[in-house]
């Protein structure tokens, strides 16, 4: 949850998640510490530290701490899940990584996640990128925002983050990583690119996806939600890290990884109705005035296959149970008496008409599909 607060300055003093958002405080050894603001730092430390053996697969989930301005799907303390390896470059490793991120955005069952993919090069790619922006933004600073103004000084780079529409059109005319690129790392993009078109992961090649951590370089993607409305759409990202062992005090080592963010995640997982949770309404109010066993075994029954359901206690009158039912807007009314007891069936009045029907209880979810439509049935383990 902390490490020693010069684990993250090493991520470099263009990274706002270092110089601006971390929370740093004595201990009371007087050590100077740091709420980790991501993972991927420690990994590496801890890579450092015990020199496993490569490649060195590892995956994590916990929680973040940035001092940012909170808003929707952006907040002070969230929660991420993530993969690194350590101990190749080859490109075809970075699209494993990237489709495993894919993959777990599926198997959630969200549609709606684009797959953005850039190339940031080799550190004197990256320098010499820096530079051309650098002169480029500079020739138009009267006309940038001025948070984009501010940004230019520290990092050219993060200029191409904004979102201001004042810095559209500048931005839209600045140039492009693609003519950097030395050849090695042309071609390390070109092998992942290849590598998505063989596993038929669509992407969009996005040469303004810069990142906001300063340790990539050459692979960098991001997973966005076209289904969150607000201005936080990123729901995961990462890429290679080939530089940032060493910068740690290791041995050169090459990385790749991302972090996925659980709570943007559930966010767009509620966008795109992912759980189906729908309506919050009762289907079925179970009535039994026999002893209550038929009414907990139904009401089972009945959430297990997707309808939501609910029942008195305490073993109330019918008259109190029916007011229960009643109340709490229920669609159907299931009646347990003796007489259906006794012969395995049960009454099905539907509360709005007063229409009612006597059906066996083992065929009461085919009633309930039949007059309200399938429902998501609960997940198994299988
Ligand atoms: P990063 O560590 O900045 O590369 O972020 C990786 C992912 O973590 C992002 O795509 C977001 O989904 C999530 N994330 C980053 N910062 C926050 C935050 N302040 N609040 C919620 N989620 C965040």
């Amino acid at each position: 949850m902390f490490e020693e607060l010069g684990v993250f300055l090493r991520l470099g003093d263009a990274t706002d998640v270092v110089t601006k958002e971390m929370y740093d405080f004595k201990d009371k050894g007087d050590r100077h510490i740091a709420l980790r603001p991501e993972h991927t730092a420690g990994i590496c430390r801890a890579f450092a530290q015990h020199r496993p053996n490569t490649p060195w697969k590892v995956w994590y989930s916990g929680s973040n701490f940035r001092y940012e301005k909170a808003q929707a799907g952006r907040y002070r303390q969230f929660d991420q899940v993530g993969i690194e390896v350590l101990g190749s470059a080859d490109p075809l490793l970075d699209v494993e990584v990237i489709a495993l991120g894919w993959q777990f955005f599926a198997a959630l069952g969200l549609r709606n996640v684009e797959l953005l993919v850039n190339s940031l090069g080799d550190p004197s790619d990256r320098a010499a990128y820096i530079q051309a922006l650098k002169t480029y933004f500079s020739q138009h600073s009267s006309d940038l925002s001025e948070e984009a103004a501010t940004t230019l000084l520290k990092n050219p780079l993060r200029v191409l983050d904004s979102k201001r529409s004042q810095d559209a059109d500048i931005i839209a005319g600045a140039p492009t990583i693609k003519d950097f690129l030395s050849s090695e790392a042309s071609e390390h993009f070109a092998t992942v690119v290849a590598g998505l078109d063989v596993l038929g992961i669509p992407y969009k090649l996005t040469p303004g996806l810069v990142r906001g951590l300063d340790y990539y370089q050459r692979t960098v993607f991001e997973f966005v939600s076209t289904s969150l409305d607000n201005a936080q759409t990123a729901v995961g990202g990462g890429g290679r890290y080939d530089g940032l062992v060493e910068d740690l005090g290791g041995p050169a080592t090459a990385g790749v990884g991302f972090a996925l963010g659980v709570d943007r995640t559930l966010l767009a997982c509620d966008s795109e109705n992912v759980f189906g949770l729908g309506s919050l309404e009762v289907d079925a109010f179970f009535v039994d005035v026999v002893n209550g066993m038929s009414a907990l075994r139904l009401c089972e029954e009945v959430r297990a296959a997707g309808f939501t359901a609910d029942r008195a206690f305490d073993g109330r009158s019918m008259k109190s149970q029916m007011k229960a039912a009643d109340r709490c807007g229920a669609t159907f009314a299931v009646i347990i008496g003796e007489d259906e007891a006794n012969a395995g069936t049960c009454t099905v009045r539907h509360l709005a008409t007063s229409e009612q029907h006597i059906i066996p209880q083992v065929e009461l979810i085919q009633y309930l599909s039949r007059t309200l439509g399938e429902r998501h049935p609960r997940r198994t383990s299988q």
